[in-house]
């Protein structure tokens, strides 16, 4: 009897594991004609000077504008891509999408100083990203002082010597570069010094727990002081709340982005807001219809 249950548990788990493979063979083929069909789209969540409040640059995030499924968030298919090495081909296209549109907004008048796209471990340690970004902005017209490419502390660290050489010649295009997920990894502090970024993103794990958690106030701290004597920029990521932002400013961080004060959006739905209309730093803020759905602490 046991042996039979053993079995019929074995079969159970055996057909759970086939149909998990399944799927991701299934995403995996669909992501490719995905590329072919534009369905990767990017959205554009704004990024705010704190002191000014004005919105100065957008984060470019990836969306899969599935024709049945909707909108499938990168979670679900950047495992797959990097798996299926599609991310290379993604990330260029959600680069060269950002930068036209970039540079639409800037024709347009818009006082726009940065677009900040991400760029996976992948299409970074492969070695020609610069001839590939240097295409791109003379296909979109970009300015390079106007890109910002977003790069992961564990994304360097797996090939450290080999992103030094391909962050010296992505400096020498004229594009800035960031530290994303600040404070995940584990970059020495003379590495740090020596990738020589213009901005750190202190990551959304740190943010949370401000102003209350004194352990995330002590590494913001920490972070925006080590920073600033590099010379480097921090932006914050995932502010919710007006505390946060109130933290945040109080601590000389430059720049934010979060729900508190936009969502990432198609383009064509970006509300030009200040932070200083959504009275920030005060309750107001939570009058906002958007961030009425926040939790309240
Ligand atoms: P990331 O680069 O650290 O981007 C920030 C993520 O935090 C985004 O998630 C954004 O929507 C989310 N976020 C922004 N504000 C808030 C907030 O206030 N609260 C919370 N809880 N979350 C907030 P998203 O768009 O789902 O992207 C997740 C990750 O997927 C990104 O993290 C990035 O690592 C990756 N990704 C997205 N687009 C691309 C892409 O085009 N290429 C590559 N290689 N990776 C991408
Ligand atoms: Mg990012
Ligand atoms: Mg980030
Ligand atoms: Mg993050």
């Amino acid at each position: 009897k046991a042996k039979a249950n053993g079995r019929s548990t074995y079969a159970f788990y055996s057909q759970e594991l086939t149909s998990q493979a399944c799927e991701r063979v299934q995403l995996a083929t669909s992501l490719r004609q995905a590329l072919e069909q534009q369905q990767l789209v990017p959205y554009y969540q704004p990024i705010h000077d704190l002191k000014s409040g004005e919105i100065v640059g957008f984060e470019a995030l990836a969306r899969w504008q599935h024709p049945e499924q909707g909108l499938i968030s990168p979670a679900r298919f950047i495992p797959v891509a990097e798996e299926t090495g599609l991310i290379a081909a993604i990330d260029r296209r959600i680069l060269e999408q950002a930068c036209r549109q970039t540079q639409a907004w800037l024709n347009e008048g818009r006082n726009l100083c940065f677009i900040s796209v991400n760029i996976s471990s992948r299409l970074f340690h492969r070695g020609e990203l610069d001839i590939q970004v240097a295409k791109i902005l003379a296909r979109t017209g970009l300015p390079a002082h106007r890109l910002i490419l977003e790069i992961t502390e564990s994304a360097v660290m797996e090939d450290a010597e080999g992103a030094m050489i391909q962050l010296d010649r992505l400096r020498k295009l004229g594009v800035s570069l960031a530290i994303d997920d600040f404070g995940t990894g584990y970059s020495s502090l003379q590495r740090l010094k020596r990738m020589n970024v213009h901005k750190l993103k202190l990551d959304q794990g740190f943010v949370k727990g401000l102003p209350h958690d004194a352990g995330n106030v002590a590494i913001t701290r920490s972070v925006i002081t080590l920073a600033h004597n590099l010379g480097l920029r921090v932006v914050a990521e995932g502010i919710e709340l007006p505390e946060q932002a109130a933290f945040l400013l109080e601590h000389h961080c430059d720049l934010g982005q979060g729900y508190g004060f936009g969502r990432p959006q198609p383009a064509v739905n970006i509300v030009w807001q200040s932070t200083a209309s959504m009275q920030y730093g005060q309750s107001a803020m939570a009058a906002r219809p958007a961030v009425d759905r926040l939790p309240k602490r």
